[in-house]
């Protein structure tokens, strides 16, 4: 394992090696200590012309690579990065925050999701139409896009730059991947890893903030543009890219819960729990807000705060199996207590946490926060927080909750928990949301789509629609004569 005190130095990587970038550097500060953990360029555009070259020239020997090949690179990428798991994750924790097992956990499903693209590459298929006339057969194939941006938010640093990595080299693009300014140093150990697994120029990644990502995504040789993270950079993005860019956003939203007089309450404060406070509620689909039937809403309070009072919250580096770690930026942080005071304000009353945890300040650790009593135009229930902080409401008609949940601009997710199956099919079929959990908390699966609806973005990972997305279509109509 790297040293856990040494700064991580990050080089841009391409075309097979790493370069220096012509910007200034990026200094990275370990979220719960204030200690530097990674240095980076701030690349501009000159250094992602160079990157994208790279990638353009790379594609045009990748995209005929057989399928079984490319499956066979990637499963090397894999097991380069199983060898790897406790620096990757070690530079997580530093830089982003969350446990050091968590963050191993994150490597490890990045290594499986790597496996399963590779399996995927072999599974493309195409398919042949009779035409109306004899001695003609049309044939579609499918055959990949080009070189792609993939540009990724830090809450899940190796795995959101992962899915991207893997799902288009699988389809047979290249790509050139922006890692968040706030985690650089994780991506760094994960292109050495792809300097010893994979051909020249496949993958490639370019260091920088938001301006490096606007030259990235706005350059002419990108043909695909994958994005991860807020609803604001998701919109600007699509105001960048030229006309002809193909684009997936996989955005931000406020996820709901819904907890009937039916359900098995234990399970569902335990549900409730995880999903509202893992990686300190920083996850596009951490529950938000979470509305309970009347019957059943004092119990499911009073368990739900004690729940969230047991969690331990520490440094990850120094106690790896925390539950939660230090937040990662600030801006997060203050949005957490301003949405905390504001819940105060709008006279919820707080039953767990409430205030950032002054013995471990500096790091933005905040307790694990639980209010009810919520009133729907808190901005708890409507806006996502992305910390661990949690609204609580009553209900008592399903009809209404369901227009309550569905009542915010963005879908990604939903959970359920009732035994009923008449209210497991009428909220699995009425949620509008990409995703809903029904009885269980883990909404993305490495083989199932996972996507938004509306503000929440479009498009797919997971799945094989998380390869189909770096694809296009050729209808090659084939004069053969025969009869
Ligand atoms: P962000 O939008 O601030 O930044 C994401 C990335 O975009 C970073 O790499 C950033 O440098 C880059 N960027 C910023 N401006 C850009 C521009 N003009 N052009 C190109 N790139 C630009 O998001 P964040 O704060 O890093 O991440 C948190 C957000 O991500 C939350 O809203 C969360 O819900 C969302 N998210 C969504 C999913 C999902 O699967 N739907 C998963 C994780 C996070």
């Amino acid at each position: 394992m790297s040293s856990l005190t040494t700064p991580i130095t990050c080089r841009n990587f391409y075309a097979g090696t790493w370069h220096d970038g012509s910007g200034d550097v990026i200094e990275r500060k370990n979220p719960a200590t204030g200690e530097l953990a990674a240095i980076a360029p701030r690349s501009q555009a000159g250094d992602v012309d160079a990157a994208v070259q790279a990638a353009a020239e790379a594609f045009r020997t990748w995209r005929k690579t057989l399928p079984a090949e490319r499956a066979g690179y990637l499963h090397r990428l894999a097991e380069e990065c199983s060898r790897r798991v406790d620096d990757m994750a070690a530079a997580i924790t530093r830089e982003q925050g969350k446990p050091l097992n968590e963050a191993r956990g994150e490597v490890r499903k990045f290594v499986t999701a790597l496996h399963y693209y590779a399996e995927e590459a072999t599974r493309v298929f195409g398919r042949t139409i009779p035409n109306d006339v004899g001695g003609f057969l049309s044939i579609v194939q499918k055959e990949p896009i080009g070189p792609v941006a993939g540009i990724a938010p830090w809450n899940y640093p190796i795995e959101l730059i992962g899915w991207k990595l893997a799902g288009a080299t699988a389809a047979g693009c290249t790509i050139v991947i922006k890692p968040s300014e706030y985690t650089p140093g994780c991506a760094q150990i994960l292109s050495e890893c792809v300097q010893a697994a994979l051909p020249a120029g496949v993958v490639n990644f370019v260091y920088g903030d938001g301006g490096t990502g606007q030259a990235l995504v706005s350059h002419p040789k990108i043909t695909k543009v994958g994005f991860t993270g807020s609803a604001a950079t998701g919109q600007q993005i699509m105001r960048s890219v030229s006309g002809i860019t193909a684009l997936s956003l996989e955005l931000g939203g406020s996820c709901p819960m819904i907890v009937t007089a039916k359900a098995d309450l234990a399970a569902a404060v335990k549900g409730a729990t995880r999903r509202s406070f893992r990686n300190a509620g920083q996850i596009c689909i951490a529950i938000n807000r979470i509305y309970v039937e009347q019957p059943v809403y004092d119990e499911f309070v009073s368990e739900l705060a004690a729940a969230a009072d047991a969690l331990v919250v520490a440094d990850g580096i120094k106690d790896p199996d925390a539950d939660v770690g230090s937040m990662t930026i600030d801006e997060t942080f203050q949005r957490t207590l301003d949405h905390i005071a504001d819940a105060r304000k709008r006279g919820a009353s707080v039953v767990a946490g409430g205030d950032r945890i002054n013995e471990l300040a500096p790091g933005l650790f905040v307790r694990p926060t639980v209010v009810a009593d919520t009133p729907d135009d808190a901005l708890v229930m409507s806006e996502e927080t992305f910390g661990p902080l949690v609204g609580v409401a009553p209900f008592t008609d399903l009809d209404d909750v369901i227009a309550r949940a569905n009542g915010v601009p963005g879908g990604l997710a939903a959970y359920v928990y009732t035994q009923d199956t008449r209210e497991t099919f009428a909220l699995a079929s009425d949620l509008d949301f990409g995703n809903v959990a029904v009885n269980n908390v883990d909404a993305g699966i490495i083989n199932a789509p996972y996507g938004g609806r509306r503000e929440a973005g479009f498009g797919y990972e997971h799945g094989p629609e998380g390869l189909e997305s770096y694809l296009q279509l050729k209808h090659i109509r084939l004069h053969h004569g025969a009869r």
